[in-house]
């Protein structure tokens, strides 16, 4: 179900990507994993003047200066930082090789277009920004009207799902560097980031707690769109007065913490890792999900469970449930394993993971053990890393629940620190488990302990050990719900 999903989406990226400006024969060379385009061909391709300043080794390319081995690249008097510095020669070839895509974030600046790199293809896929007309952000007494002004009406839904206003704008192209001054200019908004599919544009306000209630306003028909951010009343406060707007909101959703969808990993034909004294991860983490479903009932949490028995569900299936009830958090439940028995002997600890691309290697040799379940599945051939093209693909995803999601792992950190089981590394990490692919809300993979371990393993394998887990994961899940 995933796959044809993402393909679904992949065609369209694809097809449409056709009827765009698209900027191909790049020269392109890799270094430690980071793409690189030569910015003179770059600059050639983009039609851009280019003036080489040898005495101070700095290429300029329309109004934008770059130096070697220097990770700022600027315009005027903006910076922007890259995600490496430029190179000066790689793999023998001497230009300036800029990285991709950081570098694209100034080249869309002047020209006033996105450019998307698409690595797959190593093409840069350019669409001119056409539909935004101007951004205004309004102070008012009790709170700040922010107004998008379109050529042409557009349909626009909004949804707030704590801390995160998402205004999803169908059909449009957004101009992402019309909203950089947004967050400074506001005292309600911490962080913007806009999305850009073919279908529509995405904008994420990270909404600072004091604020409430934020509105979606439509006028003149759908040209005119604002965000109503309403200044949070403390206690003994009036009601606040509207800012001077009507208030026929769509679809504005405050979501608070209620449904828990409890993953025990694993399952029927597929046992998971095998650990000391034959303990098997799937029965493990079964009996510790069962204990945390009810605890957490007992809390006050509604709990679904994508197996309550022992049997075989597909990886994709699970989060897919988990957005089909609602869920509220996510939590895939597992236990580490290692090889060998000396580092049986001494590796253990617990280890929460989200979903989110560039995790070390120890870290993605763990997904790849975890989304090993998915050849398990007849007709489909191994494949246990998500591509590239896949990670575009779940920019959508990411953008809108990794930053939450982290900040679950940092709760089930703190509440499993100094218990029973140490903490592997820091206790947090990400990487690319198929597993939490499609959870449209905070999802965490928990690595309860290492099953491969003479001493998480026999902690593991009790009642009160899964009691105690059990117990910690409700603390987090309670602290992180408030
Ligand atoms: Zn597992």
């Amino acid at each position: 179900m995933f796959k044809k999903f993402l393909f679904f989406f992949l065609f369209i990226f694809l097809a449409s990507a056709l009827a765009q400006d698209t900027i191909a024969n790049l020269r392109i060379e890799k270094k430690a994993g980071v793409a690189y385009a030569d910015g003179i061909d770059l600059g050639k391709k983009l039609k851009m003047q280019m003036f080489w300043h040898s005495e101070a080794n700095i290429l300029q390319i329309g109004t934008s200066s770059w130096a070697w081995d220097n990770e700022w690249a600027n315009i005027k008097d903006t910076s922007f930082l890259l995600q490496t510095p430029v190179q000066n020669g790689i793999n023998g070839k001497q230009s300036f090789w800029l990285p991709l895509p950081s570098s694209l974030q100034v080249f869309e600046r002047m020209l006033n277009k996105t450019l998307e790199y698409d690595s797959s293809s190593a093409k840069i896929i350019a669409v001119q920004i056409k539909d935004i007309w101007s951004v205004n952000l309004d102070a008012k007494n009790n709170g700040e009207v922010i107004e998008l002004k379109f050529l042409k009406p557009f349909a626009a839904e909004a949804f707030y799902v704590q801390p995160n206003y998402i205004l999803r704008i169908n059909g449009a192209a957004i101009d992402s560097t019309m909203f950089l001054d947004l967050a400074k200019k506001s005292a309600f908004i911490s962080k913007v980031f806009s999305i850009q599919d073919k279908q529509s544009a995405q904008l994420t306000l990270v909404l600072r707690d004091n604020c409430e209630n934020p509105e979606l306003v439509k006028k003149d028909g759908g040209k005119i769109l604002q965000i109503v951010l309403r200044k949070k009343q403390t206690a003994g406060q009036q009601k606040a007065i509207a800012p001077e707007t009507s208030t026929q909101g769509i679809n504005s959703i405050g979501k608070k913490i209620k449904t828990i969808v409890i993953d025990p990993g694993h399952g029927g034909k597929d046992p998971g890792a095998i650990g000391h004294a034959g303990l098997r991860e799937k029965d493990v983490v079964l009996a510790v999900g069962l204990k945390l479903k009810s605890k957490l009932e007992a809390s006050g949490f509604s709990v679904k469970m994508t197996r309550s028995t022992d049997k075989f569900i597909n990886l994709e299936e699970r989060p897919k449930m988990a957005s089909d009830w609602g869920g509220d958090l996510f939590i895939s439940l597992h236990c580490n394993a290692i090889e060998g028995k000396e580092k049986q002997q001494k590796t253990d600890g617990f280890k929460f993971y989200i979903l989110r691309a560039g995790g070390s290697e120890e870290d993605r040799a763990i997904a790849r053990r975890e989304n090993r379940a998915v050849a398990l599945e007849a007709g489909k051939k191994d494949k246990t890393e998500i591509s590239p093209a896949e990670w575009i693909v779940l920019d959508n995803q990411l953008a809108l629940y990794a930053e939450r999601s982290a900040l679950l792992a940092g709760h089930l950190v703190e509440a499993f620190d100094g218990g029973s089981i140490k903490k592997l590394q820091t206790g947090a990490g990400q990487a690319g488990f198929m597993v939490l692919v499609g959870a449209y809300m905070p999802a965490v993979l928990a690595e309860l302990g290492f099953i491969t371990s003479p001493t998480d393993g026999a902690f593991l394998a009790t009642e009160k050990g899964q009691n105690e887990i059990a117990d910690r994961l409700v603390k987090a899940v309670t602290s992180f719900a408030k």
